[in-house]
């Protein structure tokens, strides 16, 4: 066999077999069929698609080419959630926490920055001192003692996603029905859960932009995980504006910590709280778990929301985060002050160059801007800038005066700033009318 016939047989238009597919995936986690062979090989991928088939076979040789975690003698359920990629997406950060203190036990597995969007590692790791190379043992102790713990893809945990999706970043892969499902089921089918919530995000920020396309591959996923018999749901969210008031990595850790203490923004309390409801949801119709609150079960997704901000406001979720930082290295003083974390040399206002409402803030170029800024990578071995991002002050739907700040940019050096300004504000439109506000929960799929 070899990679040139199959890279060709995928360019042609035709289905992969298992062997072919094995033999791709396989040397190149081996280093045996060099980047510009898979690059081609996944740029293929991008423009034929896959069948069904195809990509439950990609998804299986993925997960087999690292373990499966054993989690078995921790007996509470084991439930995760996984995002498609958005901007301003730092749901996993607020959720691993609040479920751990709901007494769900939270293995995740979470990637870093791809494209445009932001990634869970990135952002932890702009704590001091916070690892997110831990052991499976480390990854195991953290769970029995606190319930939540987050880590990146190891040799032993999915090690094929790991050398994939760092290739995918960089060749304009990302936005592949097969190649997303693949990536995110591979990881999640490795984390020996019981469930599984996706987030696929639907909008200009999101790699899918249609709600048509949001919700096959929701659909995909869902098949993926319940034919590997971990009940899987996925809920639609809007993605067509940054999510919450930050993007950047300390930045969006800061927000998470002001959610933690019960602060936070609407749009971000709701994904958070929905997302978290059908976590307990699964966890109780699969392992016989029960929500409970002033010492009466829950019933249902409205009283599980409930539930959970009751957790935030008695200020458990906000004990269990500093207590996965502090197991996995990170200074917990500059979680209990944020002010110490990672800050920029400069900050800039962006204003608004007339009145109206906010009409459109396109979350895509909001995306690329915070990357032109530092935040994010444009080859694989860019180290990012952790204080790099943006405050967003205005969203969609808000009124502006002429001069007044939409948004506060962080960053090194000035000049990072002009071309992040002129793409953020490429992608504002503001208008005499306000704009219809849509529920940023689109849809679940179960
Ligand atoms: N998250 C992943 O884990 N993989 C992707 O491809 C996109 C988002």
């Amino acid at each position: 066999m070899r990679a040139y016939d199959i890279i060709r047989k995928k360019r042609n238009g035709h289905e992969l077999t298992d062997d072919e597919l094995h033999y791709v995936i396989s040397g190149y986690v081996r280093g045996e069929i060099p980047d510009y062979q898979v690059s081609a090989f996944l740029m293929a991928v991008f423009f034929r698609g896959m069948s069904e088939t195809e990509t439950i076979r990609l998804t299986g040789i993925m997960l087999d080419s690292g373990s499966v975690l054993d989690l078995s003698n921790i007996a509470r359920p084991k439930i995760d959630k996984h995002s498609t990629g958005g901007v301003g997406d730092k749901v996993s950060i607020i959720l691993a926490p609040l479920l751990a203190s709901a007494g769900i036990v939270i293995p995740g597995i979470a990637g870093r920055g791809l494209g445009h969007t932001g990634g869970t590692l990135d952002k932890l790791e702009s704590i001091p001192g916070f690892r997110t190379d831990i052991s499976i043992a480390e990854l195991k102790d953290n769970l029995t003692h606190i319930g939540c713990s987050i880590m990146g893809q190891t040799e032993e945990i999915a090690p094929a996603d790991r050398k994939l999706y760092a290739l995918r970043d960089v060749t304009a892969t990302i936005d592949s029905m097969p190649l997303l499902a693949s990536s995110i089921m591979s990881k999640k089918l490795a984390e020996g859960l019981d469930g599984l919530v996706l987030d696929v995000k639907v909008g200009s920020g999101s790699f899918m932009k249609t709600v048509t396309e949001a919700r096959d591959l929701a659909k995909l996923m869902v098949k993926i995980g319940n034919t590997r018999r971990v009940k899987t749901v996925a809920l639609l969210t809007d993605m067509d504006q940054p999510l919450g008031k930050t993007v950047g990595n300390s930045l969006e850790i800061k927000e998470c910590i002001s959610a933690l203490r019960g602060k936070w923004a609407d749009d971000l309390r709701e994904v958070t709280l929905t997302l978290g409801a059908w976590m307990i949801e699964i966890a109780v119709s699969t392992a016989g778990f029960t929500f409970q609150a002033a010492g009466r079960e829950l019933a249902g997704i409205d009283e599980y929301k409930k539930g959970l901000a009751e957790l935030i406001n008695i200020g458990a979720a906000f004990k269990k985060f500093i207590e996965m930082v502090d197991a996995q290295g990170g200074d917990v003083e500059a979680v209990l002050r944020p002010s110490l974390l990672p800050s920029a040399k400069l900050i800039k206002q962006v204003q608004s160059d007339r009145q109206g409402y906010i009409r459109k803030m396109d979350a895509e170029k909001v995306g690329t801007a915070t990357v032109l800024l530092g935040a994010g990578r444009k080859k694989m071995t860019d180290t990012i800038d952790h204080a790099a991002g943006m405050i967003l002050n205005r969203k969609l739907g808000d009124y502006v005066k002429a001069g007044e700040q939409i948004a506060m940019f962080y960053y090194q050096s000035e000049e990072q700033a002009g071309e992040a300004e002129a793409t953020f504000l490429s992608g504002i439109e503001i208008g005499p009318d306000k704009p219809e506000l849509k529920s940023v929960i689109v849809d679940v799929i179960q």
